[in-house]
């Protein structure tokens, strides 16, 4: 089994990015209501993900790390289910089987926690330990026994930026959630996890982004949107601040991407994108996902509703904001 960890690592497990999103979504599946995420050299020798959420329970510890292992019982035909069903219990075994870890865990019942090692998967050792509720990894040197994957690894600052990404979207997606973020010893953000999207924006994006953003509400049937969308003189050159969340996920969609795009089109210089954040709710039936383990897209139903509902909110509180 420890072979064919290592080969399906390399697919669920691409870079230091994708190990934090893993363990942040473990976190927040724990119903942890704060997560700090500590990286070093972009993750590629050093990733520490503390949470304050349930605890694993001592006999199933070992269990975690085993591939299909889940305790998350869930109805897969609803979408929250899925989007949040991950590697499907694939996580941590992948995750193990490529990097030296330690895990320290404690439930509200037990009276100490357990210290776990991991090297390539295999248990080195295991102890008690003094600690508060909730579980610390800590991953060290992923890839060290893959040669090829070390190698497919790109410059500590790349790898950096990704994590950077991935952590600013996870903690917009949950603003109930206190996220903090710490790159080489400095904290790169922390959210308060008041659930204010405004705050959040201007703890991970900046206070004057946060000072030129719109925010409003609308619904269309069984759709509703809650977008905060920033003024077009705050543009970027790429798309990394255009964030969609589908009852409360992250997802990257087309044409999501395409209906703002369209709304600021004549408003912005060539070569600029926008920057939003939509959070959208609606019935999972209207949707369909179609998960690749690196890429959530998702495809709607109603595509010939929500395109021109989206595009026509967004022109409208541009419109009345600029009167
Ligand atoms: P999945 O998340 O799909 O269940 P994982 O491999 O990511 O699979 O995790 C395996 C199991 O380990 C989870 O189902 C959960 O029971 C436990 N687990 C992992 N991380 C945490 C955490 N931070 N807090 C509590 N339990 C966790
Ligand atoms: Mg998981």
């Amino acid at each position: 089994p420890l072979t064919a960890n290592k080969i399906a690592a390399g697919e669920v497990v691409d870079r230091p990015a994708s190990v934090v999103k893993e363990l942040v979504e473990n976190a927040i599946d724990a119903q942890a209501t704060s997560i700090v995420v500590e990286i070093r050299e972009g993750g590629k020798t050093f990733i520490r993900v503390t949470d304050n959420g349930s605890g694993i329970d001592e006999t199933d510890i070992e269990l975690a790390f085993e591939r299909h292992a889940t305790s998350k019982l869930r109805n897969i035909e609803d979408l929250n289910t899925i989007l949040s069903l991950g590697f499907r219990g694939e996580a941590l075994a992948s995750i193990s089987s490529v990097s030296q870890i330690e895990l320290v865990t404690k439930t509200e019942t037990s009276d100490s926690g357990i210290v776990l090692e991991l090297h390539s998967g295999k248990i080195i050792s295991r102890n008690r330990i003094g600690t508060t509720k909730g579980t610390t990894f800590v991953i060290k040197n992923l890839f060290y026994n893959t040669p090829a994957r070390l190698k497919f690894m790109k410059s500590s600052s790349t790898e950096a930026a990704y994590i950077n990404d991935v952590v600013s979207r996870l903690a917009m997606a949950h603003p109930n959630i206190a996220v903090r973020f710490i790159n080489n010893e400095s904290i790169i953000f922390s959210t308060s996890g008041s659930g204010n999207v405004i705050h959040n924006i201007a703890s991970i994006y900046g206070k004057e982004l946060a000072k030129n953003i719109y925010h409003f509400k609308k619904e269309h049937g069984e759709i509703s949107l809650e977008a905060f969308v920033a003024k077009p003189s705050f543009h970027r050159g790429n798309r990394q601040l255009q964030s969609f969340f589908i009852n409360g996920r992250y997802i990257k969609s087309l044409l999501l991407q395409n209906s703002v795009e369209e709304a600021y089109r004549t408003l912005l210089p060539i070569n600029k994108y926008p920057i939003c954040f939509l959070y959208l709710t609606m019935s999972p039936e209207l949707i369909d996902v179609n998960i690749h383990p690196t890429k959530l897209e998702i495809k709607f139903s109603n595509d010939e509703i929500l395109k021109p509902f989206i595009t026509r909110c967004i022109k409208e509180a541009l419109y009345r904001q600029n009167l």
